[in-house]
């Protein structure tokens, strides 16, 4: 049996990430945190955060480099790689990246998701020249422009928002007359005298020239009345599917996808455990995600120590002494 390169290895830099590295490392135990872009993950692409306690209004850059800066101050090794492939060799499992492979003792994955499609003509055509999935990194592209969001959840209902600081115009496109978003979020944006809300009413094409949309055409549900907002701008968000391909072992997902977990976010396979957005749950909150990655190191933790009672099991390095 080859030694373990590490403890534990955690997929994906985003708050879960950071905070199951930042127990782990605090723990001694050998950990390292792959993250294939930059850490702080989802909220990377959040202007800011008003909802994590004790931080009243925080930018979400701000708000990942504390989590970083926090986890890397007790040992945590965050290393810019993109892991293609986890799977399970004995007892250990084997962590593939675009680098080569480590061997570790347990996984804790947190890789959140990517945006859900609409699936419409159009959409993919025009994507990049009117189509998003990110208001704060595209946003500023829209000024003096008209918007068009897609959605109800609280992405849709506060990318809205940040919209209006560039857009004449923002319609939020909502094919319910509930929403998912927070009731506070959505009275917000209705006050916006730049925002205008239209519900009951799916997006069925994007229409544009050769260089960039001009259209959208959406269609009532109750009314079946077709029409064509002009818009430069669609910003879609409509959820996302979770980030599980990475695992090449039978884990347990529910009906949408997400990954099963009792509730020390242990999964089917022995060692591996999930926190954050690809998680089975009811919702997608920075903070459950903080909780859930603690309660994973922990249980994580747990699982190593029972292994090692019986087989003398140790990764190569022991963690930086702090
Ligand atoms: P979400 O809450 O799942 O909402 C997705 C929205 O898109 C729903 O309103 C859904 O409509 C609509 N939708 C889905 N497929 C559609 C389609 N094909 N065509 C048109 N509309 C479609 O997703 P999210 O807003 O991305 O949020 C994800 C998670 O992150 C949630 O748990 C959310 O609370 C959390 N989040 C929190 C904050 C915050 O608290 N500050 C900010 C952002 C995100 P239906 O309602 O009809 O299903």
């Amino acid at each position: 049996m080859a030694d373990r390169d590490y403890d534990i290895i955690i997929v994906g830099g985003g708050p879960a990430g950071l905070t199951a590295g930042l127990y782990a490392s605090r723990s001694k135990l050998n950990v390292v945190c792959f993250e294939k872009l930059a850490p702080g993950g989802e909220i990377l692409n959040t202007e800011f955060v008003e909802d994590y306690p004790g931080f009243e209004l925080v930018g979400g850059q701000e708000l990942a480099q504390k989590f970083a800066d926090h986890a890397q101050k007790f040992g945590l090794k965050i290393e810019l790689e993109e892991v293609t492939e986890i799977r399970r060799d004995g007892d250990d499992f084997v962590v593939r990246t675009t680098e080569g492979e480590r061997r570790c003792g347990a996984v804790i994955y947190t890789p959140g998701g990517t945006p859900r499609k609409l699936g419409i003509p159009g959409e993919q055509k025009y994507a990049g020249k009117g189509v998003s999935y990110c208001a704060l990194c595209d946003g500023a592209f829209f000024q003096d422009e008209v918007i068009t969001v897609v959605g109800g959840g609280n992405s849709a209902v506060e990318e809205g928002m940040f919209l209006t600081k560039y857009g004449t115009k923002v319609y939020l496109i909502h094919r319910r007359d509930q929403f998912r978003a927070h009731a506070v979020a959505v009275d917000r944006l209705k006050e916006n005298p730049k925002a205008e809300i239209i519900l009951d009413t799916v997006p069925e094409e994007v229409i544009g020239d050769e260089k960039e949309m001009k259209k959208l055409r959406v269609r009532n549900v109750k009314t079946g009345e077709v029409r064509e907002i002009e818009a430069q701008g669609l910003f879609v968000f409509v959820g996302f599917v979770p980030n599980t391909g990475l695992i090449k072992e039978p884990v347990k997902k529910d009906e949408g996808g997400f990954i099963i977990t009792d509730q020390n976010m242990a999964t089917n396979i022995p060692g591996l455990f999930v926190a954050g957005d690809c998680r089975s749950q009811l919702i997608r909150q920075i903070t459950n995600a903080v909780g859930d990655a603690t309660t994973a190191a922990v249980a994580a933790e747990k699982y190593l120590e029972a292994q090692a009672e019986g087989k003398k099991l140790r990764a190569k390095a022991p963690a930086a002494a702090l």
